[in-house]
């Protein structure tokens, strides 16, 4: 089976899943966006009102901001893929309880294994908690590290960047060096960066070549 093939199968088991009381409220579950081979996975939280009704990750104000991050970074989000640690919508938009990230979490690692992302970018603290737990997000933000077989980075959610406006300039600036965090976590795995079919990360910054005018 191909690793878009494996995704989609997951897609498939996540949408009829009832392995905790969230199948109970969701209206539509959210197993996350993106190609199969993105070099960078970002893991938020979970659905909110509008991922529950459209089944897609990011897609209310949160989900603008992190297009402006993204675009920050020189991504776009056909290159990358999004998408949390539990699938369906915490009612009222609580916090995911324990049972639920634990009962979720064999979807997250089934799709972390088939991307296989150079870089994991966690997007507030439930995702950072998976990989290193007991963390501060306000110490460690945007400092990158080895964790395992590849590199997490710790961000600040959007959203919490979206109502403390004193966030938003670390989240500015730990998504501008993304693109150099890039290049470092694909030089310790000795990885190549991979064949886009758009322009790559890498080709959209660099400088545009003076025309010559002959
Ligand atoms: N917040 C999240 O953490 N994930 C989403 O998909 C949307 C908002």
């Amino acid at each position: 089976m191909s690793a878009e093939e494996t995704l989609a199968q997951l897609a498939g088991k996540i949408s009829v899943c009832t392995n905790c009381a969230l199948n109970e409220t969701r209206k539509k579950s959210v197993p996350g966006d993106g190609p199969a081979d993105a070099e960078i996975m970002f893991i938020g939280e979970g659905p909110g009102f509008h991922e529950n009704e459209q089944g897609h990750p990011f897609v209310g104000a949160a989900g603008k901001f992190l297009d402006q991050l993204l675009a920050q970074a020189g991504v776009t989000r056909e290159e990358v893929f999004i998408g949390n640690v539990v699938k369906c919508r915490p009612p009222g938009n609580r916090d995911p309880l324990p049972e639920e990230l634990a009962a979720c979490d064999e979807y997250l690692e089934a799709q972390i294994q088939t991307i296989n992302p150079s870089i994991i970018v966690t997007l507030g603290r439930f995702s950072m908690n998976k990989f290193i737990p007991g963390a501060k997000i306000s110490t460690i933000h945007g400092q990158m590290r080895k964790v395992g077989e590849r590199f997490i980075i710790p961000m600040f959610h959007p959203a919490a960047a979206l109502h403390q406006a004193a966030l938003k300039p670390s989240i500015l600036a730990d998504f501008a060096n993304l693109p150099d965090q890039l290049n470092e976590a694909r030089a310790a795995l000795g990885r190549k960066a991979v064949a886009k079919k758009k322009e790559s990360i890498a080709s959209k910054n660099e400088k545009p070549k003076q025309l010559s005018l002959f």
